[in-house]
């Protein structure tokens, strides 16, 4: 890790009030001091939105203007409310409540149960959609998967809009929504799904919201404690607040105004559950006197970057866009956008694994890298490609990090080690912190290299391995911290829910990764049915997925990587085109009705299968043109698994077991040998493609998907040869 990333991690807390401001432009500054009354920031993407507001409420709390207790700031997402901790924190402000609307709603819900409503809050449902199955069998209602999908949607939409069943269908019908049944059918459902709750004694995520705004309502006594509480409220993302959250945000005003918003319609997102920027745009009509303050330098990406946003948003219609600002870039240049196009989406999640590998080879902290998609499913090949090219990778994110298990256990054993030592060393010396740290947690299970194995045991690895490297910068930034001093550290930010950066290549949806930042961002899925998604089909939903791919592609520091298959499986119909909203912002490809300038140099490269980068070179197997069906009973395959076995998984295989065996014990020795996990050799899936279609030459086995450049020439002369027949292969010599 290098001296910039200790300086990151562990700051010098500012040292006054003033030194919060520092640091700060002239508008962002106005935010920060302005901390009476109603303030509202209305700023395009990394023009430090975040940033101003956090240092307002550390300059607020520093200078003994704001009570720390007394400051509830809300944002949309655990991560972002985990990172909001983290920076006030740093600038001295702990203390401070930063939460989502629901887990703060949460948190007053349970704490005024028992005096409001009595006994203890029933249990909150995580399988909501599992519920409205029950609920559609309990009405004789048959729905496909998709539908069920849909009609959970318009349960979640019908309850943040606080519309009750018998109001549905003219509600939905005002607001234009196109229901997956019809309406009366969805009421009736929609009803029968409250009633199921209430049976099962059960709460959905809604129901946190609308049961924390009731208890406010009705109980004056909570009002008025809950406001005796709360005086300051910021709220981050304010462009998609939905009309419940809005409704719990004035409840818990009050009469008064001491509220600072901030937004950017261009980022609106969540209109689908009910979300709508027109809170924030209208804000100066509800609040005439407040201070509206305007930021457009950005400070987070490259002009590079910024001109493909700025390009995004020249094309967007409809009231957000009445409102974009432009972003003009504060950093020096950087590399252009990369666009790739590949065959299929394995060998397009192939290609994303193989430049995050070299990148990660040139230096660049996996922890800076993000893999961008537009929906959860895409996530399975992403993280089998990742893990085939050995990559590390996390999925929960930050976040509840202090709550996982094996953190607590490692927290329980540092402590107990911290008491034994004193406030000595553990051992010696001569022994310093970040080796005490490993001696104590190699006892949890941490190792030097990460293990082989399934996500679960890679993830509890991942745990430790970032509580060595918190060890590691805290004593580079520390001279002479001793283990009680780290105890200390971690303590306090559990306490803040302030996690150590765990190294592992973030995969996220774009929904989830709005306000975040890394240096480098690989969106994928870039495709017609993907971006706008299929089921995108008005003028509004079609906007909302263009200020989706907005938001994915502000998310990058440094280098974007943009990239889309032209079919679904291998061997699939190239049938796809690159997203619409690419049209003139990519190289080669037209105007965009003339309004948005041109790409930037380059053109878009052509990825394939065990192709060098950028090769120009179809991937063999394009020229097939049937979708990738099951090689044994024919059925169309969707799942990435599946689609590496080329057959369902259910199906018989017709493996050659003798290869399969030799393969393992050969992968066994190789895993062994490099003193990384199995499945960084190949994974399961990929040995047995390899032991079912048992390739002859090289361009058979680089077919196979799992088998890429990088393991084609390490790998590739074995496999052919266990593949012939050959016994002891791999054997001998050390390669
Ligand atoms: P988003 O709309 O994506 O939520 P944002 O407007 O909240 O973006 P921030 O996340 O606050 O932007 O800031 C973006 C990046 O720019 C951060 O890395 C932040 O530290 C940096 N930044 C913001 N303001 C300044 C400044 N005045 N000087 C230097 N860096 C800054
Ligand atoms: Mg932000």
């Amino acid at each position: 890790m290098t001296a910039a990333t200790h300086s990151t991690l562990f700051p010098q807390v500012p040292d006054s009030a003033d030194a919060v401001l520092d640091g700060l432009d002239p508008e962002q500054r106005e935010v920060a001091t302005t901390l009476r009354g109603p303030v509202c920031v209305l700023a395009g993407a990394g023009t430090g939105k975040t940033r101003a507001i956090t240092h307002r409420i550390a300059y607020g709390v520093r200078a003994g203007i704001l009570q720390p207790s007394s400051v509830l700031a809300v944002t949309f997402t655990n991560r972002a409310a985990g990172e909001m901790r983290g920076r006030l924190r740093q600038l001295g402000a702990a203390g401070v409540q930063a939460r989502t609307f629901h887990s703060a709603a949460l948190r007053q819900l349970q704490y005024f149960w028992p005096k409001a409503i009595g006994g203890s809050l029933p249990r909150l449902v995580d399988r909501k959609i599992q519920l409205v199955a029950d609920a559609a069998a309990a009405c004789r209602i048959r729905l496909d998967r998709g539908e069920l999908r849909d009609a959970t949607a318009e349960i979640e939409w019908s309850k943040v809009t606080q519309t009750v069943p018998a109001d549905y269908a003219l509600a939905a019908a005002k607001a234009g929504r196109e229901t997956p049944r019809d309406p009366a059918e969805i009421a009736q459902l929609y009803a029968a799904y409250e009633d199921l709750k209430r049976t099962r004694s059960v709460i959905d995520f809604e129901d946190v919201l609308l049961l924390t705004v009731a208890v406010l309502q009705d109980r004056h006594d909570v009002a008025e404690q809950v406001r005796a509480q709360y005086q300051h409220f910021v709220v981050d993302e304010y462009q998609d607040v939905s009309p419940l959250q809005q409704r719990l945000l004035e409840l818990w005003l009050g009469d008064r105004d001491d509220l600072c918003v901030v937004g950017d319609a261009s980022q609106t997102i969540y209109s689908f559950t009910g979300a709508t920027p027109d809170h924030l745009l209208d804000f100066r009509v509800r609040h005439p006197g407040a201070t509206v303050v305007k930021l457009v330098r950005d400070y987070r990406s490259t002009p590079q970057v910024v001109h493909l946003a700025n390009g995004l948003l020249a094309q967007a219609r409809g009231r957000a866009a009445d409102h974009r600002l432009e972003l003009v870039s504060q950093r020096p240049a950087g590399p252009e956008p990369v666009y790739t196009e590949y065959a299929d989406e394995p060998a397009e999640a192939e290609g994303a694994a193989r430049r995050i590998r070299e990148l990660l080879d040139s230096g660049v902290p996996a922890a800076e890298i993000a893999v961008l998609f537009r929906t959860n499913s895409q996530s399975e090949t992403y993280e089998q490609a990742l893990a085939d090219a050995g990559v590390p990778y996390q999925l929960r994110g930050a976040e509840r990090f202090f709550d996982r298990p094996e953190v607590r256990r490692a927290g329980s054993a540092l402590r107990a080690a911290a008491r034994f030592g004193g406030n000595d060393s553990l051992l010696d010396d001569t022994v310093d912190l970040p080796s005490q740290v490993r001696a104590v947690l190699s006892g949890e299970g941490w190792t030097t290299e990460p293990p082989a194995g399934s996500g679960a045991v890679r993830e509890r690895w991942e745990s430790l391995a970032a509580l060595v490297g918190l060890a590691q910068d805290f004593a580079a930034a520390r001279a002479g911290a001793t283990l009680s001093d780290l105890v200390v550290e971690l303590d306090e930010r559990a306490g803040a829910q302030h996690a150590p950066t765990v190294q592992g290549v973030t995969l996220a949806s774009l929904h989830s990764a709005k306000g975040l930042e890394w240096d480098v961002v690989f969106l994928v899925g870039v495709a017609e049915g993907m971006m706008p998604i299929t089921y995108a089909k008005t003028d509004e939903q079609i906007e909302e997925e263009r200020r989706l791919l907005y938001v994915g592609v502000t998310r990058a520091r440094d280098r974007l990587h943009l990239s889309w298959a032209l079919a679904r499986s291998p061997g699939g119909r190239p049938s796809r085109r690159p997203s619409r909203f690419l049209k003139g912002l990519r190289p080669g490809s037209g105007t965009a009705g003339g309004r948005a300038s041109g790409g930037g140099a380059g053109g878009v490269e052509r990825g394939s299968r065990g192709g060098g980068r950028g090769a120009a070179a179809p991937a063999p197997r394009r020229a097939q043109r049937t979708p990738a069906r099951c090689r044994v009973c024919g059925r169309t395959l969707t799942d990435a698994g599946e689609m590496k076995l080329m057959r369902c998984e259910g199906c018989p295989s017709d493996m050659d077991e003798g290869v399969y065996e030799r393969l393992c014990a050969w992968r066994a020795v190789q895993a062994e040998r490099s003193g990384q996990p199995a499945f960084c050799v190949f994974t399961d899936k990929t040995l047995m493609a390899i032991a079912e279609s048992v390739p002859e030459d090289e361009r058979e086995l680089a077919r196979i998907p799992g088998v890429g450049m990088r393991k084609l020439n390490r790998f590739g002369s074995d496999v052919l040869a266990i593949c012939a027949g050959q016994e002891g292969v791999g054997l001998d010599a050390d390669d």
